[in-house]
């Protein structure tokens, strides 16, 4: 089997840089084992909130001048950044994702939180608002509805937070018999099932029926982020029907509109002839000197499979992109080089909310993104996403868009 370009991963940088590369005419192959973070996305698409000494970043594209050179940003380009992110909200349109970016300002957004805080935000997915500012005020009538039961969705948290900043809220939960079902076992009482349950027609329908029911004159609806998993439109016709501004606030894990944002960006991949691997893990890869010649997977067996170019997108420790025992950290499909102090006491810091050095482990890669294995760029491998070296993506708040950028850089580079 042979394909112009095997991507290694199945998440956010894999799926755009393979799209990408597939609309330019490139047949590639995404090898995907399991779960990516876009499972638990926020919503949010982080550009940069802090630098790596901590310092907070309120103007982002002013900040990354100053960033390491090593992080992957600086070795995009401040223009490179600047050009990349004007393509994200076409090419993410184009696949069907949505992405909102309210007003043409260069700081960071604040989205609302599940615990009822702000958080910075660059891009936000479909139904997650957004405000100008930490210090906006939310104010007027507020009504919050759960399902009952339904733990993953605190309303006390985000009352709390909404009258912190003005608002009167007042909490309701609606009972719907076939979400009743879901909590006859407390395990399936998960956004996701709800979303399942709510995706049919008369189960939203009937859903909004419920809340116009409970209304008072408020000003602002807000309601669980469980509403359009297959068909995004939902969340609109949703708004539309109920007689006030209509709020969606995240719920804890798994997150619908991550959910739904990767189903939306593979079906994409697909559509333009690309081959998704699903559940396969790449492993045994074939060097002819300084390039890879070929990959296995699990599931394929003895078969070897042959590309011009490798992607390693497979993600940081979560994605076990990167792995670590007592005393090294590895990158377990190549065996690249990777970017870790030796000092093991200084790989994580004691309070678990505290910035995690550990985070920012990643493979070490020349100026245009290729890997390196024993101090050689490998020619024809290279690598995106959270498996980059050079940044701390959740300290930062970077990750998305490094992990968008990157795919972005590198299809540019295959495609030459
Ligand atoms: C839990 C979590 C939540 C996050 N939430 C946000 C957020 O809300 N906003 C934000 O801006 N950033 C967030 N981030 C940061 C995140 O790094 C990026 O947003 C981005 O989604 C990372 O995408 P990725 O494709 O590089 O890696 P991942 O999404 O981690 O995907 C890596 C994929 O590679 C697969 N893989 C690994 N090894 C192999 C192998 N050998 N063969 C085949 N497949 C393999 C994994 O199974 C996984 O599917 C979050 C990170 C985590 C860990």
């Amino acid at each position: 089997m042979r394909f112009d370009t095997i991507i290694i991963g199945g998440g956010l940088s894999s799926l755009v840089c393979g799209i990408a590369q597939q609309k330019a005419g490139r047949k590639c192959l995404i090898v995907s084992a399991g779960q990516n973070a876009l499972h638990f996305s926020s919503g949010a698409f982080g550009l940069l909130s802090r630098m790596p000494d901590g310092t907070p970043v309120d103007e982002p594209l002013s900040a990354i001048a100053s960033l390491p050179e090593d992080h992957p940003y600086s070795k995009i380009g401040v223009d490179g950044v600047r050009a990349y992110l004007d393509k994200v909200q076409p090419f993410f349109h184009d696949c069907g994702v949505e992405l909102s970016r309210c007003g043409q300002t260069s700081r960071n957004l604040q989205r609302f939180t599940p615990v009822g805080s702000f958080k910075p935000a660059w891009f936000t997915l479909n139904e997650t608002d957004v405000f100008a500012s930490k210090d906006a005020r939310i104010e007027g009538k507020v009504l919050i509805v759960n399902f009952a039961g339904f733990l993953d969705f605190n309303s006390r948290f985000i009352a709390e937070g909404l009258e912190r900043r003005g608002a009167a809220c007042r909490i309701e939960a609606v009972r719907h018999p076939e979400v009743e079902r879901l909590r006859v076992n407390p395990s399936e009482m998960r956004s996701v099932n709800i979303a399942r349950v709510m995706d049919r027609e008369e189960n939203w329908k009937q859903f909004v029926h419920q809340v116009r029911e409970m209304m008072d004159g408020e000003d602002i609806v807000v309601l669980p982020e469980v509403f359009g998993l297959t068909n995004p439109s939902v969340i609109g016709w949703i708004a539309e029907m109920i007689p006030a501004k209509v709020m969606f606030v995240g719920t804890m894990p798994p997150s619908v509109p991550g959910l739904r944002a990767q189903k939306l960006l593979k079906k994409a991949f697909e559509e333009a002839g690309g081959m998704f691997l699903p559940g396969d893990v790449a492993l045994d890869p074939k060097f002819d000197g300084n390039r890879v010649r070929s990959i296995r997977t699990a599931n394929l067996g003895a078969i070897e499979i042959e590309a011009d170019s490798f992607v390693l997108a497979s993600g940081s420790f979560f994605g076990k992109g990167i792995e670590a025992v007592p005393g090294s950290v590895t990158e377990p499909v190549f065996g690249l080089d990777v970017d870790y102090p030796a000092d093991r006491t200084s790989w994580y810091a004691p309070q678990m909310s505290d910035r995690q050095a550990y985070l920012g482990f990643g493979v070490k890669t020349d100026g245009c993104f290729h890997a390196l294995k024993d101090g050689n760029v490998v020619d024809n491998l290279y690598v995106i996403g959270a498996e980059l070296g050079g940044c701390n993506p959740l300290a930062e708040g970077s990750g998305a868009c490094v992990a968008i950028l990157s795919a972005f850089k590198v299809a540019d580079e295959i495609i030459g």
